[in-house]
């Protein structure tokens, strides 16, 4: 058996809302004395996703329109076996890795982009404002929108933006507006380039951006790919989907992996058995794999932090490497993020998720093996997942424990050809 797939009827009906299980209390979001970050969240978001941003019911139902175009996409996705690459570690682990690049847009950020992009409809705007680093969830959003009906317009990092002109035109293929951040197209783009002109851009900028268009136009909203609760929330159904999956072999997860930038792809894979495992029906360790040089959890501080640079989102209480950080600009883009999603992060700080950084060379180095004898390219922020699944998977040899690895397989790299030939050539630095 090679994979496990489901029917278009097993779709999930529900998300899973982890805030009704939480080991501990969730800290509120707040806002500066002078600042009016919370009255302003109505200003840019639907009152759906509101709604759910701050809901403590256990199970929220999906729009029949919603898990209609879930279906439309190819949902559910299968679930793999690398039994390739578990003949060539010679483990006796199993490895299992959920297809999330199996998606149009090539990752699993299309799941809460068409949540998202319903919910705009709903309330009558005319457009959504975002930000994307590497491309994938500016891809999704203008995919989402296009199918909803709505105007898409994305700020790009600049860096990815030079870096990966072909996530510009899939855009643009779905009739997103792209504009590389920092941009004189705003107030705060305009002071960044003021002080800078030759900014390369971060997540944390294009973020204030997209959010002072949305303040500024009744007409827009803004929306964000990962980071938010009702982001990890749409993103359940990929661990719901999983558990019908292993259920269908008897199996349970030992291990779970998932990379991470805002935390949303390992929220989505994880926190439907993080629940079993906090009422104690389930015994699974929960490795988040960051980057060596954005090392949120491993390096970040547990302390309240905006979301973006300027100061617009609330303040959350997160793991956060510091609101102006600037990453350096590794290949796995979507990972370069100073902040953590609240629920991953408090689930990291209670100990229950457990953070491991990967280098970028390793990255590159273990997916092209993955490639070679599972036939998919991985995209580089899923590979830091495949390459701790890989060292778990070799513990297994040396212990003999027969363990169930499962890992999620955030996306494709077929538009990270520029990283993989760097590395090939080697001039991929560390
Ligand atoms: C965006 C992205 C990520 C990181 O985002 P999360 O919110 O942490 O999931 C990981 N993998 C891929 C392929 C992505 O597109």
């Amino acid at each position: 058996m090679y994979k496990i797939t489901l029917s278009e009827k097993d779709t999930p009906k529900k998300w899973y809302n982890i805030a009704a299980d939480l080991p501990v209390e969730p800290p509120e979001y707040s806002q500066t004395e002078d600042g009016k970050q919370l009255e302003n969240l109505p200003k840019i978001f639907s009152k759906g996703v509101l709604g759910q941003e701050l809901s403590t019911e256990r199970w929220i139902e999906i729009p029949k329109e919603v898990r209609e175009v879930y279906m439309k996409i190819g949902r559910p996705s299968p679930l793999f076996r690398a039994k390739g690459l578990e003949e060539h570690l010679d483990t006796p682990a199993k490895i299992f890795y959920k297809r999330e690049d199996m998606s149009p847009t090539g990752s699993h950020k299309l799941n809460t982009a068409i949540a998202q992009a319903y919910y705009a409809k709903q309330d009558g705007v005319e457009r959504l404002t975002t930000e994307t680093g590497a491309g994938q969830w500016g891809t999704a959003l203008s995919l989402a929108c296009k199918l909803m009906g709505l105007d898409c317009l994305v700020y790009m990092v600049k860096v990815s933006f030079q870096q990966k002109p072909y996530r510009k035109t899939v855009m643009q293929i779905y009739d997103g507006e792209v504009i590389p951040s920092p941009s004189n197209t705003t107030e705060y783009g305009k002071k960044v380039l003021a002080e800078k002109p030759d900014h390369p851009g971060s997540l944390g900028i294009a973020i204030s951006e997209a959010i002072e268009v949305a303040l500024n136009d009744e007409k827009a909203y803004y929306s964000l790919g990962s980071v938010l609760n009702h982001v990890m929330l749409h993103q359940t159904i990929i661990g719901q989907e999983i558990k019908m999956q292993l259920d269908k072999i008897d199996a349970t997860p030992d291990v779970m992996i998932g990379c991470v930038g805002g935390g949303s792809n390992l929220a989505g894979s994880t926190f439907p058995f993080i629940k079993d495992k906090l009422s104690g029906d389930l015994d699974c360790q929960f490795i988040a794999a960051e980057p060596a040089s954005c090392p949120t959890i491993t390096q970040g501080e547990y302390k309240y932090d905006f979301g973006d640079t300027c100061g617009l989102t609330p303040l959350i209480k997160m793991y956060t490497l510091g609101h102006d950080y600037i990453p350096p600009s590794v290949h796995a883009g979507g990972l370069r993020y100073h902040g953590m999603a609240p629920h991953v992060a408090l689930l990291a700080h209670e100990k229950v998720i457990e953070a491991r950084t990967v280098h970028q060379t390793d990255v590159f180095e273990s997916n092209k093996i993955f490639a070679q004898l599972e036939g998919v390219i991985p995209a580089p922020e899923t590979g830091h997942a495949v390459k701790i699944g890989i060292d778990e998977a070799i513990k297994c040899r040396k212990t003999g424990e027969e363990k169930n690895i499962v890992i999620n397989f955030s996306g494709h790299g077929l538009l990270d050809l520029q990283g993989y030939d760097d590395f090939l050539e080697g001039k991929l630095e560390d």
